[in-house]
């Protein structure tokens, strides 16, 4: 029987039944048309209800047994294999920099001829995929986790943030951290407060492609990252993806100030409001904003988070039902994300205001993304400042979050909360928003 890697259940009997393995060509008749493409693996958490196929276009296709009909092996692929060059050696005298992977794409490599994904990268393989590390730094690179970022969890914040505390202690020159970019925003910001003070830079990084395709913004990234993370001299947590759409510059954004704002593109991520923290081209850092902390500060890690808080993005007709049901799962913060300049509607107002009543602390952000918060200006707002809601500015509603969990994480409660909540700590927010 032939490889048929993460398929089970029904999926599993009908590939089986059909003679097909992974890598072959599949021709599968559906309710909607036929579709040809090469067998993938499914993932650890994948179900057994789909085939997922890699059509020619690149792109992968999960089809439901209830809309096949029919599978047929159209050609016999072989079985995936891959064996990494021997990694180059390091000149003598190098920074050194400590390379945690987590996952992501950034880890992930597929095979074009059969179509398989492999999960990830390992240690010496990253140094042999991208010789070019080599020459930059003295790379230790460690696997912490293997999984996509939607998996991450404020208990992988803690680990991370214990790790690079140790390796503080260890005297490396910087950490870079590789991280699947779906919330890759969210442990940077958890990460600012987790390590705020931190006398390195630390560099988070993700890939938008895997490493393997022509296309992909992943050897650059992690070049850039490494060489920020080896010789910048400043220090704190940092996200290094592509400047624009060209291969040739990476943005270097603040950890506490950066979104993912497109799905698919290089240059998905953006400083929100604030200039970007550095630019780095293939000469090294082309620009440096003034006033980033120096290398060499005393810090003492807070690295504990609490998940009793929750993240709510307003909707015309929401139904206070929800957050009654926030507060039933155990939050203790509420991050509202508002209309404009942070307004919700009266009955979920009502809800918050009971809410606070109980104990709770009620904040708000504003999906507008850019510009701050401002309840003064109308009635509903100043209603909400009455009943104690606290508004945030200009903070993003992602780092918001992950704040109220290290806020909580810290064991402040009250009015202690509230003012840590407040303040500004990793840069998170701005008394004004900066200009253009
Ligand atoms: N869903 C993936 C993740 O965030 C996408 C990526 O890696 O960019 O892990």
């Amino acid at each position: 029987m032939g490889d048929l890697s993460g398929y089970k259940g029904a999926a599993l009997r009908l590939l089986e039944g059909a003679g097909a393995a992974v890598g072959d060509v599949l021709e599968v008749r559906t309710a909607w048309g036929a579709v040809t493409g090469t067998l993938v693996p499914r993932y650890l958490y994948g179900d057994g209800e789909h085939v997922v196929l890699k059509l020619k276009s690149g792109y992968n296709v999960g089809l439901s047994l209830e809309d096949i009909s029919e599978v047929r092996v159209s050609a016999k692929g072989e079985k995936p294999s891959f064996s990494p060059p021997p990694p180059p050696e390091s000149p003598e005298g190098l920074p050194r920099v400590l390379v945690i992977g987590t996952g992501g794409t950034i880890a992930s490599r597929i095979d074009y001829r059969t179509g398989a994904v492999r999960p990830a990268v390992t240690s010496d393989e990253l140094r042999s995929l991208v010789p070019e590390l080599s020459q930059v730094a003295r790379v230790d690179p460690e696997i912490m986790f293997d999984i996509m970022s939607e998996n991450i969890a404020p208990s992988h914040w803690t680990k991370l943030a214990r790790r690079v505390a140790r390796a503080v202690g260890e005297e490396v020159d910087g950490v870079v951290i590789t991280h699947g970019t779906d919330t890759l925003g969210y442990t940077a910001a958890a990460l600012s407060f987790a390590l705020a003070g931190v006398p390195i830079p630390v560099v988070l990084v993700g890939a938008q492609r895997s490493p393997d395709r022509p296309s992909s913004d992943a050897p650059l990234n992690l070049i850039a990252a490494v060489s920020v993370a080896a010789t910048a001299n400043f220090s704190g947590v940092y996200v290094a993806m592509h400047l624009n759409e060209s291969d040739d510059r990476i943005a270097i954004h603040r950890g506490t100030r950066v979104r993912k704002n497109h799905t698919s593109r290089r240059d998905a991520f953006e400083s929100v409001d604030v200039p970007l923290a550095a630019v780095w081209g293939r000469g090294g850092l082309e620009h440096v904003a003034e006033g980033l902390p120096p290398r060499g500060r005393e810090f003492e890690p807070s690295v504990r988070f609490d998940e009793g808080a929750a993240l709510l993005k307003f909707y015309p007709s929401m139904p206070g039902a929800l957050v009654r049901a926030a507060r039933r799962s155990g939050a203790k913060v509420i991050i509202m994300e508002g209309t404009g300049l942070g307004h919700v509607s009266e009955e979920v107002a009502k809800e918050l205001k009971s809410f606070i009543r109980s104990g709770g602390m009620a904040c708000m952000t504003s999906q507008c993304i850019r510009g701050r918060t401002d309840l003064s200006v109308y009635d509903t707002g100043r209603d909400l400042i009455h009943m104690g809601v606290l508004q945030l500015g200009d903070m993003l509603p992602e780092t918001a979050l992950a704040k109220a969990m290290w806020v909580l994480g810290t064991g402040a409660r009250g009015e202690k909360a509230r003012k840590l909540m407040a303040e500004d700590l990793a840069g998170e927010t701005t008394a004004r928003t900066f200009p253009g």
